[in-house]
């Protein structure tokens, strides 16, 4: 949807994305819609970025008119980072436009430890499953920031907290100026054992690994799997 995002993460892997070049213009949206029916199969669509929410209501208001007007999208899912670093972005017009829609709609923050997440913004995802939006955290391992099963495991209890339910944690992409993030495929195995161990399974997030080209998210557990 854009190429701006209120974090610039060290580690992300769209860095060098060429955003300028994919953006979607209202001209587009014809092509779009094309598309969309032209594959029946499809009843999900996602929005992301960069960062869907650093959109105005009034543009993301369109796109979800547009989208809705598809019969076969049942499902519209936002990755956002945007609710934990600017937790007033979950204004009221927002949460009406999202709650108003006949989609269901599935918001995928992205938060890395509790730390970031203060009684406000857990009281802003809070307002979101109130109004049945479904909220699920992706977050990615880090060395020197959530490398351990303790930092993780009260990660995933914060999150739940605010009635957020964890989904993935993700190994590092190899990006360029990101190795002092990396970890020994070992020690990961360590960590996520342990928060496996301590976890109720329904708090566990899937440990994955994207791979560009792959159909899904390559799960990772046990030495043959990295
Ligand atoms: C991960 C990912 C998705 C969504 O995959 P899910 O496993 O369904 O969450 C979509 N597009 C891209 C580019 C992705 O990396
Ligand atoms: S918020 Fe997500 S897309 Fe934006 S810089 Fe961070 S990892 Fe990349």
């Amino acid at each position: 949807m854009t190429g701006a995002c209120a974090v610039h993460c060290r580690y992300c892997f769209r860095r060098h994305f060429p955003y300028q070049e994919n953006l979607p213009k209202n001209e587009d949206w014809l092509n779009i819609k094309n598309y969309i029916e032209a594959n029946p199969n499809i009843n999900e669509i996602i929005l992301s970025g960069g960062d869907p929410l650093t959109l105005s209501n009034r543009k993301l208001a369109l796109w979800l008119e547009r989208l809705s007007s598809l019969k076969q999208i049942q499902i519209l899912r936002i990755h956002s980072r945007v609710p934990i670093v600017i937790p007033n972005r979950i204004d009221e017009q927002l949460i009406s436009l999202l709650k108003n829609s006949r989609l269901r709609i599935v918001l995928v923050v992205h938060s890395n430890h509790a730390s970031e997440l203060d009684d406000f913004t857990c009281s802003k995802l809070l307002q979101l499953s109130d109004h049945h939006i479904t909220v699920l955290n992706q977050a990615v391992l880090l060395k020197g920031v959530n490398d351990s099963a303790q930092t993780l495991i009260d990660l995933s209890y914060r999150l739940f907290e605010a009635r957020v339910m964890p989904y993935y944690l993700h190994v590092l992409d190899k990006v360029k100026g990101a190795q002092h993030f990396d970890l020994e495929s070992s020690k990961i195995d360590d960590i996520y054992r342990d928060v496996l161990a301590n976890l109720p399974g329904y708090l566990v997030p899937k440990l994955v690994r994207e791979i560009a080209g792959e159909k899904n998210k390559t799960p990772l557990f046990g030495a043959t799997t990295f």
